[in-house]
């Protein structure tokens, strides 16, 4: 009895395999055609300082496609990092970043990585290239790997970090919190800035516990230089105490949604510093 409960459910795993095999290469080849017929969008979500004014911009690939409609990253990124594909589409990504971002002015750019284009050796090539065709300032791109990136990271993407660093790129990690990597760790690894997580923003005034969690990172981060973003505020009580908690970079609905590129430079055309207050975003 168990043994046949074991087999029938050993092949269930099988069929579920296979179909999900072929699932990912249809979706892979649907990619590649996509990135090849310029499906493939950059929605751009601002992040502001404490005080409200724009200080860049994330990077997030949306999909449009001709039937589905527009497909988020957490549906393609994952099959794409399955494939040589991630590549090709970080490439697209990164140029297509430099592109939007060459002029506007002192904004930052922040483009996410995966940890499979920083394992090519080219990687560091790629992104001088791309630099160079577009005019874009190395130093207004911050890199975005996640945590569990930099926590497996051997010795040659460490140094391909380093190369970037060294170009002028800023490094930051992505995520922060979900990996626990440890403060230690975080001195003997080349970054400029780190993201907490939105696990841990959300958590922000329900426990006096999560505030002196989320104080002693930035302190900390603070303290070694590095700058701190909130990832995922959502309200003003979340961006009350995140900034209070010294988080001086803050990204979430609360301020704005990843938007159209045009969006971002009428934003930017409206001049000065620029104040952005709680959205409609709920
Ligand atoms: P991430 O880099 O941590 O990006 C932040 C995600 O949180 C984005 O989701 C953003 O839309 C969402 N977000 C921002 N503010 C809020 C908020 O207040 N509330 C909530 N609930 N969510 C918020 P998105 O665009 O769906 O991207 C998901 C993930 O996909 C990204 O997480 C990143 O890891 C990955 N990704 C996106 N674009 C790229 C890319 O070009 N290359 C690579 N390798 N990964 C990408
Ligand atoms: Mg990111
Ligand atoms: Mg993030
Ligand atoms: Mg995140």
């Amino acid at each position: 009895q168990s043994k046949r409960n074991g087999r029938a459910q050993a092949t269930l795993f099988e069929n579920e395999m296979l179909r999900d095999q072929k699932h990912i290469r249809y979706i892979e080849r649907e990619l590649r055609a996509a990135i090849l017929l310029n499906e493939l969008e950059l929605a751009y979500q601002p992040i502001v300082t404490a005080e409200g004014r724009l200080h860049g911009c994330e990077a997030l690939v949306r999909w449009r496609h001709p039937s589905r409609g527009i497909i988020p990253p957490v549906d393609f990124i994952p099959i794409a990092e399955q494939s040589l594909l991630i590549d090709l589409l970080g490439e697209w990504v990164f140029r297509r970043a430099c592109r939007d971002g060459v002029e506007a002015g002192s904004l930052f750019i922040g483009v996410n990585f995966s940890a499979s284009q920083l394992k090519r050796d080219d990687v560091v090539t790629m992104v001088e290239s791309v630099l160079a065709e577009t005019g874009m300032p190395a130093k207004r791109i911050v890199i975005e790997i996640t945590e569990s990136v930099a926590m497996n990271a051997n010795d040659g993407v460490i140094r391909r970090l380093a190369a970037l660093r060294a170009l002028g790129l800023r490094i930051s990690l992505d995520d922060f919190g979900t990996g626990y990597s440890g403060f230690s760790y975080l001195r003997a690894f080349p970054i400029d800035s780190i993201k907490i997580d939105r696990s841990f923003v959300i958590k922000l005034g329900d426990s006096e516990a999560d505030n002196v969690l989320i104080t002693a990172l930035a302190s900390v981060a603070n303290a070694m230089g590095l700058s701190i973003v909130a990832e995922g505020v959502e309200t003003a009580e979340q961006m009350l105490l995140a900034s209070t908690a010294g988080c001086k970079l803050l990204q979430g609905y609360y301020f704005a949604r990843p938007q159209p590129w045009s969006d971002i430079q009428a934003m930017l055309a409206r001049g000065g510093p620029v104040r952005i207050r709680a959205t409609e975003a709920a």
